[in-house]
């Protein structure tokens, strides 16, 4: 089973279509109503926590989980590890290595949401706030700025910043493209998420090739099994997996 929400999940849900032999579900929890489409079976909505997790591992006769997550999604890892545990089923996780600043960027470096709205400072800004629905509470608390944010859906039922602005777009956002949009939109500031991999990473270099600052919010700590750093090396864990198994299963097929 694969924990997805990532373009490193679904790379690895189009790997393993082309292995015969290993039967393979991604997991999505559900959050956008229209999702990607997918290669692989999807099964969607969270497993009511560790325990339900554990259930759902051992119902499916799960031989492998990969945790694909994002690097922000540390609660669904940290499940993850302990039905994993719980079970005695294997658990890779791939790791998305976090940005590292280069010359000409001005980051401020922050530890979460709230510091990341307090470092916006009492000057007003015309902020880009590039995070999730959820995290968009957090600027509720520094009213004096206007924002400018970017979704797939809009948010309902939280508390908002009373200037903000919604553009509902799916990325991928290229290089020029990023820096039309800060221009156009009279940005000052973006807010981003150190998320890492180069899906998102355009904004950032708009933003350096502008001279615009970026607070960076660091990466939470992602409690991990096998740390893998590909979607092809957690294929490769599989089929090592796969070898291990075979020995001691009889039938061809591996259920991940
Ligand atoms: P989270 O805080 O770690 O997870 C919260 C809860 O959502 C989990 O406890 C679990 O519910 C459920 N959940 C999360 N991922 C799931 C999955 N792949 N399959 C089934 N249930 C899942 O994670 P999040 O930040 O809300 O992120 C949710 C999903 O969006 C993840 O799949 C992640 O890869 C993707 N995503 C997140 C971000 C981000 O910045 N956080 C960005 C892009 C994509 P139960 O406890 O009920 O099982």
């Amino acid at each position: 089973m694969i924990l997805g929400g990532t373009g490193e999940a679904s790379a690895l849900a189009r790997l393993i279509v082309s292995r015969p032999g290993i039967d393979a579900v991604l997991s999505l929890a559900g959050r956008t109503s229209v999702p990607r489409a997918q290669p692989l079976p999807v099964r969607s909505g969270g497993f009511g926590g560790a325990a339900g997790l554990q259930d759902w591992l051992r119902r499916e006769r799960t031989d492998a989980v990969i945790d694909a997550t994002h690097p922000f999604a540390a609660q669904i890892s940290a499940n993850a590890v302990a039905a994993c545990a719980g079970t005695g089923v294997p658990l890779g996780t791939i790791i998305r290595p976090p940005w590292q600043s280069c010359p000409g960027d001005q980051w401020l470096g922050v530890a979460d949401m709230n510091a990341a709205a307090d470092a916006l400072g009492p000057e007003p800004q015309r902020a880009f706030l590039t995070l999730g629905r959820q995290e968009l509470s957090a600027f509720a608390r520094a009213p004096q700025h206007s924002y400018v944010t970017r979704l797939i859906e809009l948010p309902e039922g939280i508390p908002l910043p009373p200037r903000i602005d919604f553009i509902l777009a799916r990325g991928p956002f290229e290089f020029d493209a990023e820096r039309r949009f800060l221009e156009e939109n009279r940005i000052t500031i973006l807010v981003s998420k150190n998320a890492g991999g180069p899906a998102t990473y355009p904004k950032i270099s708009a933003a350096r090739s502008l001279g615009l600052p970026v607070i960076m919010v660091a990466q939470p700590d992602k409690p991990a099994g096998v740390r893998l750093d590909s979607p092809e090396a957690a294929l490769g864990w599989l089929e090592e997996l796969s070898k291990d198994h075979g020995r001691s299963m009889s039938g061809s097929e591996r259920r991940v």
